[in-house]
């Protein structure tokens, strides 16, 4: 598509940033609206896989990325309370050589800032804060933008990249509510100085027991601990990354767990443990107008079982590019957009709703029933990690 088309981008997260580096990088004029007055330290720990990682190293960030990520070396899934290694999946090199770029670790606003470094460093006026979207008006030559002052940004194509609330797919699919799984998450950090020396190996600990588990692992070179622990939960609280939750709910939500555990919980920041609601959305299947289009937590929420929200989002954003590249006619780019990535997102999306209670249990015994017998690791291999979105064929 020819270089002088006007992208607008509403949403400032991982998938617009990605979107956006893409698209530069491509010639495209590019500006992305954000709500946020600042791009801060917000959230925690995010794993992403080869599958994204060729998008972010197609980018040019695999320096940036290698210096504040963690390599873990293995799923590690253990028992509760006496802390037994069930099940080891090997990740690291094992990962490396089978996909072709690491796994990693990273802490959201570490990948968030090298994403939004590298946009302002290929154009310096890329990114406009303080512009919330309210919608959009759409004719047959111009997509126009509505912000909340008034503001309105005409364009060519616009792409909605605002998150799990997005007011963009909500003018296209209409408004839905979200159904509670009746699950929480918390999640908390620690310093790694204030644990004890050698606390825990480079691995990602995946903790198993009844009615909910933990998952355990190093961020920012392995100077943070990331704690986040999913169950059920009676009441409805509010799904926000921002929502704190009084310590000691979490330390009696865990009650009865392994000592390693009690650690963890005890070193955390008071004043800094988060807990928000796991909703459902299931997958749709019109992410698009003739203009518009939504890509990552706007078109595919998922619960974050299978570890691939982010992954899935810095996907669309390389697959978006080659679609919009490839094709003179705006609508067909996002047709073609769509038809790609609807079945794969889907399946992480209905995979993650199966996987809710998998690890929720008592004995090895159940384990080796649910997440051994499935062979749920050399399915993610085959066809989850093993995507090149820089490469794959586009039907
Ligand atoms: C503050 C924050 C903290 C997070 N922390 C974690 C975490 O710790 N662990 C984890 O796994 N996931 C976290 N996530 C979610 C994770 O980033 C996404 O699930 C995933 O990366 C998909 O990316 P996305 O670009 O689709 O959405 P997001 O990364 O959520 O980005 C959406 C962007 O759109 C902006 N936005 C929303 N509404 C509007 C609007 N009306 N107008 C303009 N801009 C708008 C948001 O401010 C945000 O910058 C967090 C998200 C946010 C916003």
């Amino acid at each position: 598509m020819n270089k002088s088309k006007k992208i607008i981008i509403s949403g400032a997260g991982i998938g617009g940033l990605t979107a956006a580096a893409c698209l530069i990088q491509e010639g495209y004029q590019v500006r992305v609206y954000e709500k946020a007055s600042e791009l801060g330290e917000i959230g925690a720990g995010i794993q992403t896989s080869a599958n994204a990682v060729k998008v972010l190293h197609h980018i040019g960030l695999a320096e940036q990325l290698a210096e504040v990520s963690v390599k873990p070396k293995a799923f590690e899934f253990r028992l509760f309370d006496t802390g037994e290694v069930m099940h080891k999946v090997p990740l690291a090199d094992k990962h490396e050589t089978q996909h072709g770029a690491p796994y990693y670790h990273i802490h959201r606003s570490d990948i968030h800032r090298i994403l939004a470094d590298k946009v302002l460093e290929l154009d310096p006026n890329a990114i406009v804060l303080n512009s919330k979207a309210v919608g959009f008006d759409e004719d047959a030559n111009t997509v126009t933008l509505k912000l909340s002052d008034g503001r309105r940004i005409d364009g060519d194509i616009l792409i909605g990249a605002d998150g799990i609330k997005s007011v963009i797919r909500d003018q296209i699919v209409g408004v839905a509510e979200p159904d509670f799984t009746g699950q929480i998450a918390w999640r908390a950090t620690v310093p790694v100085k204030n644990l004890p020396k050698n606390f825990m190996d480079k691995i990602v600990a995946i903790w198993c027991g009844p009615k909910k588990h933990a998952v355990v692992y190093y961020l920012r070179s392995g100077e943070l601990l990331n704690f986040v622990g999913c169950g059920e939960y009676d009441n409805w609280i509010e799904e926000s990354w921002t929502v704190k939750a009084p310590w000691d709910e979490l330390k009696a939500y865990f009650d009865g767990w392994n000592d390693e555990i009690q650690t963890i919980i005890n070193s955390v920041d008071k004043d800094q443990c988060y807990r928000w609601a796991l909703n459902n959305r299931k997958p749709i299947n019109n992410w698009r107008t003739d203009r518009a289009v939504i890509i990552g937590d706007a078109a595919h929420p998922t619960l974050p079982y299978m570890a691939s929200g982010a992954a899935m989002a810095i996907e669309d954003g390389a697959i978006l590019m080659r679609c919009i590249k490839g094709n003179e006619n705006i609508s067909e780019a996002l047709d073609m957009f769509q038809r790609n990535r609807l079945k794969r997102t889907a399946r992480i999306v209905n995979g993650s709703t199966e996987l809710g209670d998998l690890y929720h249990l008592t004995t090895k015994a159940e384990f080796e029933d649910g997440f051994e017998r499935r062979n749920i690791a050399k399915e993610r291999n085959e066809w989850l990690y093993s995507y090149d979105p820089m490469n794959v064929v586009l039907v």
